[in-house]
This record gives C-alpha cells, sequence and structure tokens, in this order.
C-alpha cells in the first residue's frame, strides 16, 4: 500500500512524515504528535513493516479523537489486522 503524506480525521489533516532519525531521537519507530497533527515513521524499514507503522499510529490518533482509551496490545492488534485487511483486499466493488 502507498503510505500517503497527508490523512484526514475528524474535519482535521495529519500529516505522515518518513523520519531517518526517529529510532534514535524518540526511541520508537513511529509517534503521533496530537498536537502537530502529525505522524512519524521510521523511513530505514522494510516497507510492509513502514505501513503497519503507519497504520498503527493513525489508531493512536483515532484514540486520542474519539478519546477512546485501549492498551497498547489492543491498539496494535487494531493495527495488524487493518492493514492486512488494506493490503490483501481485490478489485472494487
Ligand atoms: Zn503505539
Amino acid at each position: 500500500m502507498e503510505i500517503p503524506h497527508k490523512v484526514r480525521m475528524g474535519g482535521h489533516t495529519i500529516t505522515v512524515v518518513m523520519d531517518p532519525k526517529l529510532a534514535q531521537t524518540e526511541d520508537a519507530v513511529g509517534l503521533y504528535e496530537h498536537e502537530r497533527l502529525r505522524i512519524r515513521v521510521q523511513s530505514d524499514m522494510l516497507q510492509t513493516l513502514k505501513e503497519e507503522v503507519f497504520i498503527h499510529e493513525l489508531v493512536e490518533a483515532a484514540c486520542v479523537f474519539g478519546e477512546i482509551e485501549l492498551d497498547h496490545s489492543q491498539l496494535q492488534t487494531l493495527a495488524v489486522h487493518l492493514h492486512q485487511a488494506l493490503t490483501s483486499s481485490e478489485g472494487s466493488s
């Protein structure tokens, strides 16, 4: 799947940036910064890992907007399944 540069959520626009130094500076491969409406993804990973991290951070953002409290393993389970659904679907209806 193609990771977008911008994604709309709830009337807001979240910017998505690839960051080659994220893991060094933040000790994470993905980050959602609500105050900046920005998702950062470590850039030097395999494509499918970047996709999964992007979707994970998207779910993080949705939880912030929705004031939904999931523990991290629930959130990651959602992200893994959404990633598979979005990358294994065929055709269009
Ligand atoms: Zn997370």
